[in-house]
């Protein structure tokens, strides 16, 4: 491993100010990640800033409802949040799917929002990848592709979004505190990650000198009303083959509320609003919740070896939906 440099940070401000002045450093939060990629030389850091003692790590009421989270709040903490777990259940499933109990209790709520994608072809710095390093082509495309994207991808890259949290982020819409070289702004979460296009080295449409404080997420009282079911190879300890974050209300048997979202399957949570717009108003009924992904999922482009995951996706979103509508019925 390279060697470099360890610099606390003494505040968020001053944290940004060391990134902008030094283009090699990155921000480090529970390192399980970021220590991970330097070991595999896949990034090289100068200086590593760790954010770990700054008092980003509160979970607080928002206005009207809503919840404020601070950026090096722990996975496994965010999790067992009662507000989490009463107001967003579908944030405390996700999380709860994700990785194990000792990693939870290292990763952050910042630092799972930009872990990098699990693509091998990414981790062996031996193979080409556009990712790592921009213009030495795709490997994945034709070679050992099952756990790659069906949705949005591009010729420059195939590589799918590993975090659980975020596709639970997805459909709870909230916003990004962002302290960058030009003072503080938010970031609507659904403008925060991006597809790969030409440029798949750009995971998110952040600038490298950008430091999430924290995430608010608004009032939303159908989201009482929600999941999160997660497919993998094993039955812990996997990243997700495919998963689904879905919200529904039904009101006299009709679809009142509904959000989807669908992990794995592209290099950003899938937020399936074309599903959404299907089903609102319709009857909650499996043959309707089935025709709605299937019109979600037109545009799905499979490679040689991962055609399975549409129609597990699929399968997986309609008996989520079946079963928050059968839950609902029971209220
Ligand atoms: C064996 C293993 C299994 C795993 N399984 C799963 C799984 O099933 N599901 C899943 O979702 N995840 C899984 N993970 C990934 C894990 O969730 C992430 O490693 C973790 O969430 C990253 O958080 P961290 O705080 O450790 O980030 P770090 O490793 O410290 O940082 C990750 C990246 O985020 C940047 N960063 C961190 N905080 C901020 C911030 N506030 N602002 C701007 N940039 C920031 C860092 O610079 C770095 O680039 C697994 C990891 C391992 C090692």
């Amino acid at each position: 491993m390279k060697t470099f440099d360890y610099v606390a940070a003494t505040s968020a401000d001053a944290a940004v100010e060391r990134l902008g002045s030094d283009p090699d450093a990155r921000i480090l939060a529970g390192g399980t990640n970021l220590v991970d990629l330097m070991k595999l030389g896949v990034v090289e850091p100068e200086t590593l800033i760790d954010i770990g003692s700054l008092p980003l790590d509160e979970i607080s009421n928002a206005d009207g409802g809503g919840l404020r989270i601070g950026a090096t709040v722990r996975n496994s903490d965010l999790a067992a949040h009662p507000l989490v777990r009463t107001r967003y259940p579908v944030l405390s499933k996700a999380l709860l799917a994700g990785a194990s109990g000792q990693l939870r209790n290292m990763a952050t709520t910042g630092g799972n929002l930009f872990q990098r994608t699990r693509c091998g072809y990414f981790m062996d710095t031996g193979k080409a990848c556009n990712k790592r390093d921009p213009g030495s082509g795709c490997s994945a495309i034709n070679g050992i592709n099952r756990d790659m994207a069906v949705l949005g991808a591009s010729d420059a890259c195939v590589a799918t979004h590993p975090s659980d949290m975020a596709v639970a982020m997805a459909v709870l819409e909230p916003e990004l505190d962002v302290l960058g070289p030009t003072g503080r702004r938010t970031v609507a979460f659904n403008d925060f990650y991006r597809l790969p296009g030409e440029h798949p080295e750009f995971d998110n449409t952040l600038g490298r000198d950008d430091l999430v404080t924290a995430l608010t997420i608004p009032p939303l009282p159908a989201a009482r009303s929600s999941t999160y079911r997660k497919v993998r190879d094993r039955a812990s300890y996997a990243f997700a083959l495919v998963s689904v974050a879905a919200i529904l209300t039904v009101d006299d048997g009709h679809v009142s509320a509904v959000r989807i979202a669908l992990g794995s399957v592209a290099h950003k949570p899938w937020r399936a609003t074309g599903a959404e717009a299907a089903l609102l108003g319709r009857p909650a009924l499996r043959s309707e919740f089935a025709a709605a992904m299937d019109r979600e999922l037109t545009t799905a482009e499979p490679l040689s070896d991962n055609a399975f995951k549409i129609g597990l996706v699929k399968s997986v979103a309609t008996q989520t939906l079946v079963e928050l509508a059968a839950a609902e019925g029971r209220r």
